[in-house]
């Protein structure tokens, strides 16, 4: 797995650092959309100790690289996640639960904006609603 995670890194013109790959690890492991404070606390679960703010810049250079996507959620702490495919989100507006929503055409833009004053290079939708949980009442 790490293997891939530095292939990944150096591919996006990076030098490969130790906090750049366990980031990206932490988050794969993590999984879905996470706050800087999740990631941080999963580092240190991992044995990797770095200060908030590092891990801050670690993820804005990852995000910069492409290999690290600011996933759009509404207000609220930035949410990062690790960049698979472009897709926009589902945020239920009970528990806030964050789903991945395909694009309707596959790869990337599935949005032509009507009127744009320069070069759209990605969108991203929020659609909000009641998740499944929610409207079955679990939670
Ligand atoms: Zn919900
Ligand atoms: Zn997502």
């Amino acid at each position: 797995m790490s293997d891939s995670v530095t292939g990944r890194i150096r591919n996006a013109g990076l030098r490969v650092t130790r906090g750049r790959v366990a980031a990206i690890e932490t988050l794969q492991a993590l999984g879905g959309h996470r706050t800087v404070d999740e990631i941080a606390r999963g580092l240190t679960g991992r044995g990797v100790k770095v200060a908030r703010a590092t891990v801050f810049n670690v993820l804005g250079d990852l995000a910069t690289a492409g290999l690290v996507v600011i996933a759009d959620a509404g207000p609220g702490p930035t949410r990062y996640e690790v960049a698979t495919y472009d897709h926009h989100h589902f945020v239920c507006t009970i528990c806030g639960s964050i789903t991945d929503v395909p694009c309707a055409e596959n790869g990337g833009q599935c949005i032509e904006p009507a009127v744009v004053d320069g070069t759209v290079s990605n969108v991203q939708v929020i659609y909000r609603g009641v998740c499944s949980s929610c409207e079955a009442g679990d939670t």
